[in-house]
């Protein structure tokens, strides 16, 4: 009857999961946004290492970890797997409810799964400073961690409402030797042009990434590096659910409900794209695969389906994705980094093709959820995580009407304690929960470019 279910460092996975050999017919490709035709190796490496750019494109179905990013990942890996009992009894639920636990990381979260190799491969490239965006601070701080450890720079450009929301993120980036600027700034053109249109903005990933981008792009030295969505960051984190396989099979165990929160989709391909395989492959072809996001921000449950820019400015590559208009920008929620417009497009492919579903949910009732998830297994979860807790409770909750005993899985993806005031603002009762900007996102989805 254990509750936490480890592996040995020796069972760490040596190889990613490149989910992209499993699906039945090709990814669409990323198109160059000034041609419209498909980006190649040469378009990305002014921003990205060699490296990279072929784990992004790979037809491989696994890709051997580098040994030195092997020692760094060990700090934390491989993480514990949890059975959630004191919530399951709570529940009066006859499922078993497994969560993987990321937040055991030095910046608390699953985001150095690929700050770590993203900054080992700009390393061996020569790259001396990475500049990035952070929605909530989480990836800002993950980042920092990375170059800290592989002794590069970093500039981080960080939402503005998250810069005032999270002033403890700021201050972990600091300790780890990264420069933060909120985000729009007057350092970058996209920046200023923002800033003369709408002075109290409150910022939003997009527009981060923009100046990022920009930023990488007009300097030598410098790279950028994204946090999710990309192919390559779903890969990294592949090795989420890769444990959580070893681990549930060490109890005889394989999830029926597969369940993680969705920003950009990277947390949620970590833990899923292992399972998605199975299912692609006809091995486990009924796993239940769900995808959580904010209704304020619901990009996958309402956006479009379609080529759109990653950022603000249409700098970046057009992805075929979910998305809810480039220049969308959504409700200030607590969960800063599920505030995105777009999702991965491999997420976005698979909900598209029905391998996995999305669901969303307001801010209020994943607080809710959270505090249960406190008061019964003692985490206090992000706001972030908080989206895949109420997901799981629900089917929790069915199971008991059903009378199923279902083995739901979920990728706990980083702790709370940062996000205080959040917690705080659901006690006080000052939480809102934005309706569905259906005018805006109308308006924002009209401007998404026309392609083919
Ligand atoms: C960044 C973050 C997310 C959302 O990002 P994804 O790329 O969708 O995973 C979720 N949970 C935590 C704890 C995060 O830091």
């Amino acid at each position: 009857m254990e509750t936490k279910i480890f592996l040995c460092e020796e069972d760490m996975p040596r190889r990613w999961y490149n989910v992209l050999a499993d699906l039945p017919t090709p990814l669409d490709p990323p198109l160059h946004p000034a041609t419209g035709k498909p980006v190649g190796p040469d378009d990305l490496r002014v921003i990205f290492p060699m490296e990279l750019i072929k784990q992004e494109m790979s037809p491989d179905r696994y890709i051997d970890i580098p040994g030195e990013v092997l020692d760094v990942l060990r700090l934390w890996r491989p993480s514990p797997l949890y059975r959630a009992r004191r919530l399951e009894k709570a529940l009066k639920t006859p499922a078993r409810i497994y969560y993987k636990w990321e937040g055991v990381s030095p910046p608390g979260s699953h985001k150095p799964n690929t700050s770590v190799p993203q900054v080992y491969y700009n390393m061996k490239e020569g790259i001396e400073r990475i500049a990035t965006e952070t929605g909530a601070g989480q990836w800002g701080s993950a980042l920092a961690f990375a170059t800290m450890l592989f002794g590069l720079q970093a500039t981080i450009y960080m939402v503005r409402s998250s810069y005032a929301q999270k002033p403890y993120r700021k201050s972990m980036m600091q300790v780890w030797g990264a420069e933060c600027i909120p985000s729009p700034s007057t350092k970058t053109n996209s920046g200023r042009a923002i800033l003369e249109k709408s002075p109290d903005t409150p910022g939003s990933l997009g527009i981060a990434i923009s100046e990022a981008v920009e930023d990488a792009a007009t300097h030598d030295n410098t790279n950028y590096s994204l946090g999710s969505v990309l192919n390559h960051v779903c890969l990294h984190q592949s090795v989420i659910g890769l444990e959580a396989r070893e681990q549930l099979a060490s109890v005889e165990e394989y999830p029926d409900v597969v369940i993680g929160c969705v920003g950009g989709g990277s947390n949620f391909a970590g833990i899923s794209f292992p399972f998605a395989g199975d299912k692609l492959t006809g091995k486990h072809p009924a796993t239940d695969i769900i995808g959580v996001e904010p209704a304020s921000c619901p990009t996958l449950t309402k956006g479009l389906f379609t080529y759109d820019y990653g950022d603000v400015a249409g700098l970046t590559p057009l992805l075929k994705m979910y998305t809810l208009g480039h220049d969308f920008v959504p409700p200030s929620i607590h969960a800063g980094g599920l505030r995105y417009h777009g999702d991965s497009p491999i997420v976005s492919r698979l909900v598209h093709d029905g391998v996995i579903r999305a669901m969303s949910y307001h801010q209020s009732e994943v607080f809710e959820a959270a505090q249960t998830f406190a008061r019964t297994e003692g985490i206090i979860v992000a706001p972030e995580t908080s989206h895949a807790v109420k997901s799981v409770i629900d089917e929790a909750l069915k199971c008991r009407q059903s009378g199923e005993a279902k083995t739901i899985l979920f990728n706990c993806s980083g702790h709370g304690n940062f996000d205080m005031s959040a917690y705080d603002a659901f006690y006080a009762k000052t939480l809102v929960d934005y309706e569905y900007p259906e005018q805006l996102i109308r308006e924002s989805l009209s401007r998404v470019p026309k392609v083919g």
